[in-house]
């Protein structure tokens, strides 16, 4: 009697488990990853990294690799031990989806870049495209060397229909108000990407911005890239979405 009354309680144990391991629709639902990528190399760099190690994220560099030299090289290959993305932003700078600009000026630029950044051992997976926009029939080029680029040609979509070369990011310095800085549009674009399940690539340059808000000052500053960093803290403590450097957010994303 006590055999068959176990064994009963072993097959209703047995069937509950299976039932709990059926996926429910919100674990299989795709989770959004964020990232940021701050461009150019500038000084300002060890800042957004102080400003973003205060929340246990971190951030990924665009470098143009003409102003790359073995002093900063430094800072960035230290950067990079610690897991950050240090991705290529051209040699000089040109605009890509330029009429003039040729197929061979564009290899070069795809080329060497990555050759100036892994001299110093900082391995470059990303390309990030002067002025955001690659023409279209450069993209193939961008295969030889990379493994993602961002050249705005996904036409706005932040989804896995969106091929790994056609990438876009999503500008911090022209989403904040410029009236009162205020983040709504940032906050509700993060909250959309949650809702949707996409990756959204952040960007920036200087910190604070070059760019001028409609006072005069800075158009971003340091405690406006904090507040954004706090609302997606809220957002990643509470296990919405992951803030993945922009190798593993790739990678993450495409998995
Ligand atoms: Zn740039």
């Amino acid at each position: 009697m006590v055999r068959i009354f176990l064994l009963l309680c072993l097959y209703i144990s047995i069937t509950s488990c299976a039932s709990k391991k059926e996926p429910s629709t919100d674990e299989s639902k795709t989770k959004a990853i964020f990232s940021f990528i701050f461009d150019d190399l500038n000084t300002s760099d060890t800042l957004v990294k102080s400003i973003f190690d205060e929340y246990n994220m971190k951030p990924s560099f665009a470098l143009v690799s003409s102003k790359l030299d073995s002093t900063s090289a430094i800072i960035y290959k230290s950067y990079y031990d610690q897991g950050i993305s240090i991705l290529s932003h051209s040699v000089s700078h040109p605009k890509m989806n330029d009429p003039l600009i040729n197929e061979d000026t564009v290899d070069f630029e795809l080329k060497s870049s990555k050759q100036n950044i892994e001299k110093y051992g900082i391995n470059t997976s990303g390309f990030v495209t002067p002025y955001s926009l690659m023409h279209p029939k450069f993209l193939k080029l961008l295969e030889k060397y990379y493994t993602y680029s961002f050249t705005n040609n996904s036409k706005d979509k932040f989804d896995k229909t969106v091929n790994k070369h056609a990438l876009s990011r999503y500008g911090i310095e022209s989403n904040i108000s410029t009236s009162d800085h205020s983040i709504d549009k940032i906050k509700s674009r993060i909250d959309s990407a949650i809702k949707n399940g996409e990756l959204l690539v952040f960007y920036g340059h200087a910190l604070p911005s070059r760019y001028k808000d409609d006072l005069g000052n800075a158009r971003v500053n340091s405690d406006d890239l904090r507040r954004i960093l706090s609302y997606l803290k809220g957002k990643t403590d509470n296990k919405e979405c992951k803030v993945l450097t922009s190798d593993l957010a790739i990678s993450a994303y495409y998995k």
